[in-house]
């Protein structure tokens, strides 16, 4: 007999699974040392549904806390059930940018109904990555400030997609957030760069992309993030953002380079418990 190992968390803070590996690819993250994951709602399209009202997303988040409750035979999966910012571009063009924003926060009101009665434990919002009308971007401002209110309301965290990094933008996002009344760590910058002290002075909440050496870079800055790989799990884009493996390979990673299993269980689990009220037990 070898001497056990000591079991160590390795959380994915955000992935999705679509149609391509769907439940194996967290069969790999398993395999690979991987243990908590935060399973994250595509865009209204990737359902086949277009959203003419609030209550439209109901099949979308009830076909998702299906396939958490599936992947919870393989790991601890936890839902995150939200209203992407693109949104406001898809059904904005159809319906009118007014009325878009109208069904997205009608949307998010109903994603806080599931996290209160425990099918989810976070929702996500956001405002677009991509350069949009002053109108369409006032909007989707005015969204995200709905959707920190709805969280505020539900006690829940919210994973925010937004354009790329600044420390202005961040900043900007901190205020509303304040203004809404939500606390701020439980507002969680997805995809974020390792800027981990920045966050820190700033409040938010970075959830760090694994790729290249940001999780070294971060862990470098400090203890205060959380890593995630943004699987698409999207047959076109097999390996996209990163493959689920990568955060059990990077967590393995930070322990060869010498960093504490501490800090791993820092990122992993303390920091996971505090953001989403959830437990993380091994
Ligand atoms: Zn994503």
């Amino acid at each position: 007999m070898t001497g056990r190992m000591v079991e160590i968390p390795v959380t994915d803070d955000h992935m999705h699974l679509y149609k391509h590996l769907r439940l194996k690819a967290l069969e790999e993250f398993r395999r690979a040392g991987g243990t908590h994951v935060f399973l994250v709602t595509l865009l209204s399209k990737h359902y086949g549904v277009f959203p003419k009202k609030g209550s439209d997303f109901r099949e979308i988040f009830d076909a998702h806390v299906k396939l958490v409750e599936e992947a919870n035979e393989i790991v601890k999966a936890y839902a995150v059930l939200g209203v992407h910012p693109a949104e406001i571009t898809i059904l904005g063009e159809k319906l009118g940018y007014e009325r878009a924003a109208e069904i997205m926060k009608e949307g998010l009101e109903l994603a806080g109904k599931y996290v209160e009665e425990g099918k989810a434990v976070a929702i996500k919002s956001g405002r677009p990555h991509y350069t949009v009308s002053e109108e369409v971007w006032r909007l989707s401002n005015e969204v995200m400030f709905h959707a920190f209110e709805v969280a505020r309301d539900a006690s829940c965290a919210i994973q925010l997609h937004t354009e790329s990094y600044s420390r202005k933008g961040i900043e900007e996002i901190a205020e509303l957030a304040k203004k809404a009344g939500i606390k701020l760590f439980r507002v969680v910058k997805h995809f974020a760069p390792p800027r981990v002290d920045e966050f820190e002075e700033v409040g938010i909440f970075p959830s760090v992309i694994a790729m290249g050496n940001n999780a070294i870079r971060a862990a470098t800055l400090g203890d205060r993030f959380t890593l995630e790989t943004d699987y698409i799990d999207d047959p076109e884009r097999p390996g996209a953002v990163l493959g689920p493996k990568t955060v059990p390979k990077k967590v393995k990673e930070l322990l060869r380079c010498g960093f504490s299993e501490e800090l791993v269980f820092k990122v992993c689990k303390d920091n996971v418990e505090k953001v989403y009220g959830v437990e993380i037990e091994l």
